[in-house]
């Protein structure tokens, strides 16, 4: 049985005498359950391509229950290649519902948050600059339901790392200002999920996070379990709290640490070869010790610039 999908356009804006819509694209039969979210920012093609991948390999099974996938969240940004369009300069995953406003960045917002209102999960899918294994996100300040939900979540997608967020006052005000945060409070469960940048997704981690989308869509009701044939989950995800290490002047960075292994307080994670001083190299070391979990490949960076994360495991 073939589950063809349907592509529609849900009006957004007339910004100025252009159209602008949210392109969805729903498969399975009612009651939709899942969401699957991609395009928030602009500049980040991997979920692009993995979305595509998870429609055809949908179209394959039989459906009991429905899948709104949201592939180009943002159109002006990804017109733009930008994380956020300079229509308004304002980030989408960090303005909430919108609150009502009328920019254009504002009023998509407010329509994602109505197009995956019923689901009972959202799966909000981003790309890193760095290179990035699958990583989900563990948010501050859930309920103990919730949270036991969230647990469920992540067995189910079988992540290489889970970023637990810290749960000071000033890290729940920062999640609680997200679209997450706001499509929870319509009462849809939303787990934020990271990869790599192209061209660094590799064939390993997009059919990783393929299966665990899958198993999602299991989970949750709309593919029945014996129609999913995905690889068993490994359940090797390591929980950490997160340290990033950012650039510390312009140049391009040369990594030199191996991803995804262990490192020390001092180790060197790479150089930075300056832009005015060739021959002059500036090593970045790792100010604390754990797992270099993301780490930029030979890259431009900025001063400031993301450059790798040391993952402080959870015991
Ligand atoms: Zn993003």
């Amino acid at each position: 049985m073939q589950s063809a999908p349907r592509y529609s356009r849900i009006p957004v804006s007339d910004a100025g005498g252009m159209a602008v819509h949210l392109p969805v694209v729903d498969i399975g039969p009612e009651p939709r359950k899942l969401a699957v979210i991609a395009g928030i920012h602009g500049d980040e093609p991997s979920p692009i391509l993995l979305v595509d991948r998870l429609v055809v390999a949908l179209r394959d099974l039989p459906l009991t229950a429905g899948i709104r996938v949201v592939a180009a969240a943002n159109p002006p940004a990804l017109m733009q290649r930008a994380r956020w369009s300079n229509w308004d300069d304002e980030d989408m995953n960090r303005v909430g519902d919108g609150g009502g406003g009328p920019a254009l960045t504002r009023r998509l917002a407010a329509t994602l948050c109505d197009v995956v209102a019923g689901c009972e999960l959202a799966i909000n899918l981003h790309n890193f600059v760095m290179r990035t294994p699958l990583l989900a996100i563990q948010p501050p300040g859930q309920s103990a339901e919730r949270h036991a939900r969230h647990q469920r979540y992540i067995q189910a997608l079988d992540p290489h790392v889970v970023w637990v967020f810290g749960s000071a006052p000033e890290d729940i005000k920062i999640f609680n200002s997200s679209i997450d945060a706001a499509m929870e409070q319509r009462g849809v469960d939303v787990m934020a999920v990271e990869m790599a940048d192209l061209p660094e997704l590799d064939e390993p981690l997009m059919r990783r996070a393929i299966a665990g989308l899958l198993r999602l869509a299991v989970l949750t009701g709309c593919v029945a379990p014996e129609a999913a044939l995905t690889p068993p989950p490994k359940h090797n995800a390591v929980f950490v709290h997160r340290h990033i290490i950012r650039a510390p002047g312009a140049g391009i960075f040369e990594p030199i640490a191996p991803l995804g292994g262990t490192i020390e307080t001092g180790e060197v994670v790479g150089q930075l070869i300056p832009l005015e001083r060739p021959g002059d190299r500036v090593l970045v070391t790792a100010p604390v010790g754990g797992w270099l979990i993301q780490r930029l490949g030979q890259r431009f960076v900025r001063p400031g610039d993301m450059i790798a994360t040391v993952g402080i495991v959870i015991p």
